[in-house]
C-alpha cells in the first residue's frame, strides 16, 4: 500500500476483544456464535440478534449518539455513533456473516460506501481502475475524485477479459473495481482472475456486489479484498432504507483505513436506517429465490417477443458473461433479480412501455419486493453510454404469470 494515515484515537472503535466477556453490557449480543450457520439461518435469525437487557426477540433501535464510560474512565461499550452503534453492529454482523468476511462496516449509502474504498485506498498521485460500464452514479464520482485529488482513474471494457489486464499493466496501480454483472447491461467479469491481476500488481480488489448479493455471488471466496453493497437494494429489499456496506475479508491495515475514513467524513447511516436494514435481512434468502426465479421466467418468455430486440440476462444461455457467471455464482439459488430487454422502436417505444406496465412501477432503483422498470438511458442524463432502447427490469417477488402478462400487454399496446 502507498498510502497510510495513522489511525486517530477518536476514530477507533472498541475491538472485539474490548466487548468480549462483557456480553451482558451489550444490548445486541449473540446468543450462541452463528458460525457455520446456512444463510437462511442467518438471515432468519438476524445472527442471533437479542436485547440482553429484557430478552426481546428484536432488538431495539439504538438511538443514543454518545456513551458513558465506567469508573475507571474505561469504555463500557460504544464511544460515539459516529464510530459505532449497537444498531450497526448488529446489521454488520449478519452481512460480514453472509459475505464469509471478518467485519463489516454500514455507511449512509453506497454511493457513500464506494467513495470511502477509494478516498481511503488511492492517494494523490495514484491510480485506480473502474469498467467503462456499471452504476452510473458511483463510477462519475469516482471520477470526479480523481480530478479533484489529484490521482487517475483508468477505464477497462468489462466485456473484453483481456482488458483488465491491460488496464492493470499501464502503471502502478492501488485500487481495481469490479462490478459483476453490471448495471445496466449486465456484464460479468471473473472475480478470481481480476484478484489475480490485482494482487500481482499490489492492488487492493473491491467488487460492488449488489446485483447479486451474498446468497448468489461471494467475492471475497474468489480472492478478493473487498465487497460493496448498495444496501439500499436487494439487502434492505423493501424501498424504504438508505445505506450502503463494506465487507472485508481481513481485519487488516488497510480495513482501519476505510474505518477510519468512514468516522472521518460522518459517513454513517442513521440508527433506525441500519435496524430497517437488519429487520429486511430477515427475508433476505426468501426474496432472492422468489425474484431470480421470476426474472428467469420473465427473461425466458420475453425473448420470443416481437416487441423485443435483445433480452440481457446472465442467466440466459446467450449472454456473453454466462460460463463465467455459473462458474462463479451458486446458481442452485438463481441468477439474480435485474435483467434489461432491448426494445424495438428505440427511445421513444422504450419509455412508452414503461408507461403502458400496470404492475411494474416506472421507478428508479433496485432490489426491492415489488418490479420496477426503468429506462435508463433518461435517468443517466445526454452522456449516458446504455442504449436508448434499453428498458432495466428490477424483478420482485409477486406471481411470475403476473409479471410476464404485464410486460407482454405493455409491449403489445405499444407496437407500432
Ligand atoms: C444503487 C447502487 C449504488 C449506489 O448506492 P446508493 O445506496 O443509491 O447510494 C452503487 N452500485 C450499484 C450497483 C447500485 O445499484
Amino acid at each position: 500500500m502507498t498510502c497510510s494515515e495513522p489511525r486517530s484515537e477518536t476514530t477507533t472503535e472498541p475491538s472485539a476483544e474490548h466487548f468480549a466477556g462483557r456480553g451482558g453490557d451489550r444490548p445486541t449480543a449473540p446468543r450462541t456464535s452463528t458460525a457455520g450457520l446456512a444463510p437462511a439461518t442467518l438471515c432468519a435469525q438476524a445472527g442471533h440478534a437479542r436485547d440482553a437487557a429484557t430478552g426481546a426477540v428484536v432488538p431495539p433501535v439504538h438511538l443514543a449518539t454518545t456513551y458513558a464510560r465506567d469508573a475507571d474512565y474505561a469504555l463500557i461499550g460504544p464511544e460515539y455513533t459516529r464510530d459505532q452503534n449497537p444498531s450497526y453492529a448488529a446489521a454488520e454482523r449478519v452481512i460480514a456473516g453472509l459475505e464469509g468476511g471478518a467485519e463489516a462496516a454500514l455507511f449512509a449509502s453506497g454511493q457513500a460506501a464506494g467513495q470511502a474504498v477509494a478516498a481511503a485506498l488511492v492517494p494523490p498521485g495514484g491510480r485506480m481502475v473502474v469498467p467503462t460500464l456499471g452504476y452510473h452514479a458511483l463510477l462519475r464520482q469516482f471520477a470526479r475524485l480523481g480530478r479533484r485529488y489529484g490521482f487517475a482513474v483508468d477505464r477497462y471494457d468489462a466485456r473484453d477479459p483481456d482488458a483488465l489486464a491491460r488496464t492493470i499493466a499501464a502503471g502502478p496501480v492501488d485500487l481495481v473495481w469490479v462490478e459483476t454483472p453490471s448495471n445496466p447491461l449486465w456484464q460479468v467479469v471473473d472475480i478470481a482472475r481480476a484478484a489475480e491481476l490485482a494482487h500481482a500488481a499490489g492492488a487492493v480488489l473491491a467488487v460492488d456486489n449488489t446485483a447479486m448479493t451474498p446468497l448468489l455471488q461471494r467475492p471475497l471466496a474468489l480472492g478478493a479484498d473487498l465487497v460493496m453493497h448498495s444496501a439500499t437494494k436487494a439487502l434492505n429489499g423493501h424501498s424504504d432504507a438508505m445505506a450502503g456496506v463494506l465487507v472485508t475479508g481481513q481485519a487488516d491495515e488497510t480495513w482501519a483505513r476505510v474505518r477510519a475514513e468512514r468516522a472521518q467524513a460522518g459517513a454513517v447511516p442513521g440508527p433506525f436506517e441500519a435496524w430497517l436494514l437488519l429487520r429486511g435481512l430477515r427475508t433476505l434468502a426468501l426474496r432472492v429465490g422468489q425474484a431470480s426465479a421470476n426474472a428467469l421466467a420473465l427473461a425466458e418468455a420475453l425473448m420470443g417477443h416481437p416487441g423485443v430486440e435483445a433480452v440481457l440476462y446472465p442467466g440466459l444461455a446467450d449472454h456473453p458473461g454466462h460460463a463465467v457467471h455459473r462458474a462463479q455464482t451458486d446458481i442452485r439459488r438463481g441468477h439474480g433479480s435485474l435483467l434489461s430487454i432491448l426494445v424495438h422502436g428505440g427511445a421513444t417505444r422504450a419509455r412508452r412501455v414503461a408507461s403502458a406496465t400496470r404492475l411494474f412501477i416506472p421507478a428508479t432503483s433496485i432490489g426491492g419486493v415489488e418490479s420496477l422498470i426503468e429506462h435508463r438511458h433518461t435517468i443517466e442524463g445526454p452522456d449516458s453510454p446504455t442504449p436508448e432502447s434499453l428498458l432495466r427490469l428490477s424483478v420482485g417477488i409477486e406471481d411470475a404469470d403476473d409479471l410476464i402478462a404485464d410486460l407482454v400487454q405493455a409491449l403489445d399496446r405499444t407496437a407500432p
